[in-house]
This record gives structure tokens, C-alpha cells and sequence, in this order.
């Protein structure tokens, strides 16, 4: 009998992406689809489908090799009831049933994931938290996404929202920045790309000495005002850019830290497009130890005094191996799991 082959598909706002993948998690080529939400989610349905045959054909086979489907999408959503409930991603879409209606397309047990909890059990299955017992994951995008994963277990929650980690309070309620959501204070205010270039605007204001940033403050193109021009620049030696990237740093280790004292996992993933600054991690990785709970940071220095060496390792903050293909190998890890028989 050939290995057992499992679809992944990421559907998010503007693609959807799927490929097959492997018992150890290889990807064959992944395919895309325009998402065209607008087009409604009847559409949205087919397209999944659409964008599933050609993963397989794609990849030089028929569904009689394949054994699950695993679908991840963006929230809200109902994660036990397989439906997206009103996604701002995919606006009109409301209630769609996509486990239901992926199970009945194929015939195949379908697996129903958050996108950001997928992308976390692809990082834990084959990328940066392989072989890991537990992770946390923050993904610095147009939001902050996150993922608690313990064991084989995603910390889905009550109401599909465990994990939101983009969503801890770093800062006043009453006072601090605006979140995505409405509330105040929220690491994603602070941490996303969208918020870094918005801090960035507000520190070029008032900044006396000379910056490269200054070039952007006349550009009407938003798009070329961006997270990564801002981390190239930091990582260039400008001042003000510099000022940015540490404060960013400075934020998401508020977060990572929060993280830590109630999960205490083996290892942080920082995911997203601007993570990618070696220096940027060394800041976050400085800061965790410095405001994180003493014993899960600073576990090596406990060891030594107490002359133990049999105490775990402090908890490691490492960026995501996987990039984009995340979602879509989580997705079929999701199914690789359902087929295997767990819950
Ligand atoms: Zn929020």
C-alpha cells in the first residue's frame, strides 16, 4: 500500500493555496486560486474545491491516493462546527459550511482548522518547532496571528478564539493604541506590520537628526512606506529606524512574555514578513529575558547555581521555518491527524 497522501488548503483573502502532502510532511508544488470573495460564498465553496482537484492533479495523482483534507481558514469562525461564521477577510461570506461541504465534495474525512493554528501545527510537524512538546506562535502580518499548540493538541478554545495572541493586552485598556478588534492596547496595535509603519510615522514626526525614513514621509504611494523598508533600514544602522525595529522588539516581547507565564512553552515562534531581522530576534530574545518569568528564560542560570543538569532548557525564541507554505502543510498535519484516528 503507497504512504498516505493528505490535501492542505489555505484559504485566505485574496488566494487560496493547496498542495499534497506526505506522511513526513514533503509538499508536492503547491497550487493558487483567486479567493474573489465578493463573488460570494457558493463561489468561495467551489473555488475551494477547484483549487483541491488541481492540487492533486498538480501533483500527479487522483483522490483514491488521498486519504484527508484538511481546510484552514481565517476567522470567525466555529472551529467544531467546521463553519466560517463572519470573516473580515471574506466579507459577505456568513455561516459557510466548509467542513460539510468539502466532506461531501470528496468523500474523505475533512479536518477544520483557524489559519493561524495551522500554520503553528505545520511549524511543530516539520519547520522551526519540530519535535517540540509545546509552542507558541506569533505571526507579525497585516495582524498579529497566534497559536498555542501542547503535545498533538491546538489550543482551540471554548468559542475557536485560544490562541489569539495578537490579542494580549500589552498596554492601558483606556489609553493604549487601537486594535483590529476595538479594544485598546493590544500587542497587534503595536507589532503588526501595518502598526510598525503607523509608529514609524509618529517617530519620524518628531525626530530631530537625519533618517532615510524622511524620504518616505512625501510619498503618497502608502505601499511603498512599509514594515520591510523599515527593517532594512534598522538593520542599515538608521537611527530612527533602529528606534522603531527595538521598540517592535520591545512589544512583542511584552507579548512573548504574557505567553510564557501561561503556557510556559518549550518554544516561541516568531512567523510573519518582517520577521526576518537576525538582529530583531536577538532584541526579542534580550527583552524576554528580561521581563519574562525568571525560571522559564533564565532556566541555565538556575541550573548552574543549583548544580542541576538535568533541568530543561530555558524556553527558545526562534523565527518560522515555512513561510507561506505553512498554512497549507498544517492544514494537511490536520488531516494527517484526523485520518490517524485522533480527536
Ligand atoms: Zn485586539
Amino acid at each position: 500500500m503507497p504512504a498516505a497522501k493528505y490535501v492542505g488548503l489555505d484559504v485566505g483573502g485574496t488566494t487560496m493555496k493547496a498542495a499534497v502532502v506526505d506522511d513526513a510532511g514533503a509538499a508536492s508544488k503547491a497550487v493558487a486560486l483567486d479567493t474573489n470573495p465578493e463573488r460570494g460564498q457558493d463561489a468561495g465553496l467551489n473555488t475551494m474545491c477547484a483549487t483541491i482537484e488541481l492540487a492533486v492533479k498538480t501533483a500527479g495523482l487522483t483522490m483514491a491516493d488521498v486519504a484527508a483534507i484538511g481546510v484552514a481558514t481565517p476567522g470567525l469562525m466555529d472551529i467544531r462546527a467546521g463553519l466560517i461564521l463572519d470573516p473580515p477577510n471574506l466579507a459577505p461570506w456568513k455561516n459557510v459550511p466548509v467542513r460539510e461541504h468539502i466532506q461531501k465534495a470528496f468523500h474523505k474525512p475533512t479536518a477544520y482548522q483557524n489559519d493561524a493554528n495551522a500554520a503553528a501545527v505545520g511549524e511543530k510537524w516539520v519547520g522551526a518547532a519540530r519535535g517540540a512538546r509545546s509552542m507558541v506562535m506569533f505571526t507579525l502580518g497585516t495582524g498579529v496571528g497566534g497559536a498555542v499548540v501542547i503535545g498533538d493538541t491546538v489550543i482551540e478554545g471554548e468559542h475557536s478564539h485560544g490562541g489569539e495572541l495578537g490579542h494580549l493586552r500589552i498596554d492601558m485598556p483606556d489609553r493604549g493604541r487601537r486594535c483590529g478588534c476595538g479594544a485598546l492596547g493590544c500587542l497587534e496595535a503595536y507589532a503588526s506590520a501595518t502598526a510598525v509603519v503607523e509608529r514609524a510615522r509618529e517617530a519620524l514626526a518628531g525626530w530631530r537628526g537625519h533618517t532615510e525614513l524622511k524620504q518616505y514621509q512625501t510619498v503618497f504611494d502608502q505601499k511603498q512606506f512599509n514594515a520591510e523598508v523599515i527593517f532594512t533600514l534598522a538593520e542599515k544602522g538608521d537611527e530612527c529606524a533602529k528606534k522603531v525595529v527595538d521598540d517592535t522588539a520591545y512589544y512583542l516581547a511584552l507579548g512573548v512574555c504574557s505567553a510564557i507565564a501561561a503556557v510556559d512553552p518549550e518554544v516561541v515562534v516568531i512567523g510573519g514578513g518582517m520577521a526576518k531581522s537576525k538582529a530583531f530576534l536577538a532584541k526579542v530574545d534580550e527583552y524576554v529575558r528580561r521581563f519574562g518569568l525568571p525560571y522559564p528564560t533564565l532556566t541555565d542560570r538556575y541550573a548552574k547555581q543549583l548544580g542541576r543538569s538535568d533541568l530543561p532548557a530555558p524556553v527558545k525564541v526562534v523565527f518560522a521555518q515555512l513561510g507561506e507554505t505553512a498554512g497549507y502543510i498544517g492544514a494537511a498535519g490536520c488531516a494527517r491527524k484526523l485520518a490517524n484516528g485522533a480527536t
